[in-house]
């Protein structure tokens, strides 16, 4: 009997997400640039929390994150019942996927948006549907233009990923007020805490019944590798994604070292600091020897090349030196290369390696 299983319709297109490298074979000075990770790693007090959670391996978790969630909300000034939190904010835009979008629906999101909105829209079984970008930064007329009444979600990175750039909140209002009434617009916030006094879209989410906003653990604070994130919406989309998540979808360990990091001012500030110094150094450098950048306000730059194939040589280069970055060909960007902003030395070597790099390109 031949095999008559099958998925359901639409799973086997999915592309499957391709995550940062972090490897070159046989060299073990490798500086890992490819997936905006902190630098600086986590801090003292998230490494403190983290081993102390290994003497309750055998303790259910809470189920309600009612200690996670108070501490969200009192650091951010936000209202505790309508947080979730989730294994990184991939988990929140997943539940919103599920709980939103279905076949025949659409999922809407720009030119050079985060992969994981079509990744989830099709695994919900809903048809993802690009809008494009104005230099390389979200188009709020085109994203209106785009939607229509099979419209449910819009997904907006800002500032956006892998470009850097970011819209005013102005803006955003204007998406949210002019958008088709059945549609969530959904602000995600993954790089909100590098842009000074911004909010991340929580006064939005306050004030309108159609807007979410999800953050992550995984950027500034530096727990990428432990599945931290968490969203923030209105009361009747908590109701809906509450019904989506599993009782025990995070680990006594994720709560309690998430909950230490919002409280470590100092390793916060001194990431801030440093990411903004580095960032605005980088990009002067890459500028000063013919690599344009837009202005970025994340913790990577964008360098962008002559062309695809200029892109590919310099990255070959810097793999050479031991330098991982991010080719996002795959966003639409094949000319561009991400470059997460790490240390002082590996900002160095970067700029050290494309300076030689672009000068013998004549
Ligand atoms: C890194 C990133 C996230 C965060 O994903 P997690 O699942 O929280 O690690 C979300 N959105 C964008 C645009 C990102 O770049």
């Amino acid at each position: 009997m031949p095999n008559q299983i099958r998925p359901q319709p639409g799973i086997m297109d999915i592309a499957l997400y391709q995550g940062g490298t972090s490897k070159i074979a046989g060299r073990d000075d490798v500086v890992k640039l490819s997936s905006n990770e902190n630098p600086f790693g986590a801090g003292e007090l998230a490494r403190t929390a983290y081993q102390r959670a290994g003497l309750d391996l055998h303790r259910y978790p809470s189920t309600d994150h009612a200690s996670l969630r108070a501490a969200i909300a009192a650091h951010h000034g936000l209202d505790a019942e309508r947080i979730i939190c989730g294994a990184g904010s991939d988990e929140i835009i997943t539940f919103l996927c599920q709980g939103y979008a279905g076949p025949g629906d659409e999922v809407l999101y720009s030119q050079h948006g985060f992969l994981m909105y079509p990744i989830s829209a099709m695994a919900a079984g809903a048809t993802p549907v690009k809008a494009p970008e104005r230099e390389r930064t979200t188009d709020v007329d085109a994203l209106l233009a785009a939607a229509t009444e099979r419209t449910k979600l819009v997904f907006v990175a800002n500032p956006n990923n892998p470009t850097g750039t970011m819209v005013p909140v102005s803006e955003l209002e204007r998406l949210a007020d002019n958008l088709p009434p059945q549609t969530l617009l959904v602000l995600d916030g993954a790089y909100a805490e590098y842009v000074d006094g911004y909010d991340g879209g929580a006064a939005l989410v306050d004030s309108r019944e159609n807007v979410v906003m999800t953050r992550t653990f995984s950027k500034l604070y530096g727990l990428g590798g432990l599945r931290i994130g968490w969203g923030y919406g209105p009361a009747h989309v908590l109701q809906v994604l509450n019904r989506l998540r599993g009782p025990f979808n995070l680990s006594n360990t994720q709560l309690d070292v998430a909950e230490a990091a919002l409280g470590d001012a100092a390793h916060i500030s001194r990431s801030l600091t440093e990411n903004a110094r580095l960032r605005d150094w980088l990009a002067e450098r890459l500028n000063a020897c013919g690599v344009a950048t837009d202005t970025s306000f994340a913790n990577f730059v964008l360098a962008r090349f002559a062309s695809a194939e200029q892109a590919e040589a310099c990255n070959a280069a810097l793999l050479a030196d031991g330098l991982i970055v991010r080719q996002v060909s795959s966003y639409g960007l094949p000319e561009a290369l991400r470059i997460t902003v790490g240390d002082e030395s590996a900002c160095r070597r970067v700029a050290h390696v494309i300076a030689g790099f672009m000068e013998g390109q004549g």
